[in-house]
């Protein structure tokens, strides 16, 4: 009971309130620029708009789990930013084709848009870091990831829905549950971060007992 109470007490500190509401702000701020005439109208300022927005939503969101008070947490916020960035690049990958003007216009949407994909990928790199334990400093590397690609999917989500392959795609998310999902994300994603760091510390102190 103790140790949940001090768990809500960390997840409430002011300065992740603090960081909870400039990740709405951003939210709301990236999504108004993108209506902006000389944004809506030029595909090149659209696209890097968008994706400058992605990548501040993800910085904002792990900055809202770490608290942004350490140089790890700082590192982590921005390899989040750049998680939820570089997602992307699926764009060019299926356009098969470094032009702009290509990757806007694929037929259909492109694999990391996939949110199916996200487990996989994340098991992927949890299974990575569970063997090379102790040798890297900004772990959890998978939640990280998994934290990134979910803000940029929920976003993606208010245009085209989440999409789930093969099954099949969600309809378009209404923006209030947009910033509801969005805003809940930081606060899952600590929860996770707290029991994967104290699994972690038992599984040291066992390792250390043998
Ligand atoms: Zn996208």
């Amino acid at each position: 009971m103790m140790d949940f109470t001090l768990t809500v007490y960390n997840m409430l500190s002011w300065r992740k309130v603090i960081y909870g509401t400039v990740l709405g702000c951003v939210c709301i701020t990236a999504d108004s620029v993108m209506t902006m005439p000389f944004v809506a109208n030029n595909a090149t300022l659209r696209a890097i708009t968008d994706n400058a927005g992605h990548a501040l939503i993800g910085f904002c969101t792990w900055s809202a789990v770490s608290g942004l008070d350490t140089t790890n947490s700082v590192l982590q916020s921005i390899l989040c930013g750049v998680f939820a960035s570089i997602l992307d690049i699926d764009h060019f990958i299926s356009a098969k084709s470094l032009k702009l003007k290509d990757a806007v216009s694929l037929p259909s949407r492109p694999l990391f848009h996939a949110t199916s994909l996200i487990p996989v990928i994340a098991s992927v790199i949890a299974l990575i870091e569970y063997f090379c334990a102790g040798k890297y400093r900004l772990k959890p590397v998978w939640l990280i990831f998994t934290t990134a690609w979910l803000s940029h999917h929920l976003r993606d989500a208010v245009r085209r829905g989440l999409w789930f392959w093969p099954i099949g795609s969600t309809p378009a998310l209404p923006y209030w549950l947009y910033m509801i999902c969005i805003l809940s994300l930081p606060v899952v994603s600590h929860l996770i971060f707290k029991l994967t760091a104290t699994m972690e510390t038992e599984r040291a102190a066992s390792y250390n007992q043998i």
